[in-house]
């Protein structure tokens, strides 16, 4: 190196870091376009995700709904480890089941309502009989597999459960009839009795409601039972009873 360009060595180092400078500049200008195009890549790609989410959710729902076998219950549905409750209300049905374990008893509370409502029904001139409250996961199991021996599977699912979906199991599904009848225990006749229409118009008055009624099948998963009442509580039966609906629309749930 000669003295002159030694002289000129700084100057140019210093010209090269200021373009170096600028570059870089420029580059950081870059990257904020960049990261802002990335960032709204990003938004639209997370939209686009929500929707597919949802449109997949809503699938499932549909492939859930449509694999469901003649008995109305879902194709291999695994046994659940808890009972579900719906805005603190128990609910059994083809949808919710109960685990094996599962066994409460009957309900107390139930049971006391159901005098108070014997003891009204009376007064009207009819002796109600609770021929059939809470009924076990065995016990369950027993029934429904004799049924299915006499009459095929078919046939038993249009008129006893599948053990772990009798409303029986919650203690606070009660089977009426009228003492002295009992050929119409468990039969539509029960619902074209005096009994049988005095109850269907007072039981709500005692916490009682008609779970599954003419017309709600599709609603309810059951045929109309003029016998089958559930313990809900006076409040909800109330309403129930005036809106002339079913539990599952009182809860908002499938059946
Ligand atoms: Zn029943």
């Amino acid at each position: 190196m000669n003295k002159k360009s030694l002289y000129h060595f700084p100057v140019v180092m210093m010209l090269s870091a200021s373009l170096l400078l600028v570059a870089c500049g420029n580059e950081e200008q870059k990257n904020t376009k960049n990261e802002e195009k990335v960032e709204e890549q990003n938004i639209t790609k997370k939209a686009e995700e929500k929707v597919a989410t949802e449109t997949k959710e809503k699938e499932k729902e549909k492939v859930k709904e449509e694999k469901r076998d003649a008995g109305g219950y879902f194709i291999n549905q695994k046994p659940v480890q808890k009972e579900h409750y719906e805005k603190g209300i128990l609910i059994a049905n083809k949808v919710y089941p109960m685990p094996k374990s599962f066994a409460p008893g009957e309900s107390k509370e139930a049971r006391a309502a159901f005098n108070k409502m014997n003891t009204q029904a009376k007064k009207a001139g009819f002796e109600l009989d609770a021929f059939s409250t809470y009924r076990s996961y065995e016990r369950q199991v027993e029934l429904y597999n004799n049924y299915v021996a006499r009459d095929g599977q078919e046939a038993a699912d249009t008129y006893s459960a599948r053990p772990g979906f009798s409303e029986h199991q919650t203690g606070l599904a009660f089977d009426i009839g009228e003492v002295g009848n009992s050929a119409d225990y468990a039969d539509d006749r029960f619902g074209e009795t005096e009994a049988g229409k005095w109850i269907a118009a007072h039981a709500h008055e005692f916490g009682f409601i008609m779970r599954y009624p003419q017309g709600k099948e599709k609603i309810t998963g059951y045929k109309y039972e003029s016998w089958h009442f559930r313990y809900v509580g006076k409040d909800i039966a109330t309403k129930i009873y005036k809106d002339n609906s079913t539990l599952e629309e009182y809860l908002g749930v499938n059946g």
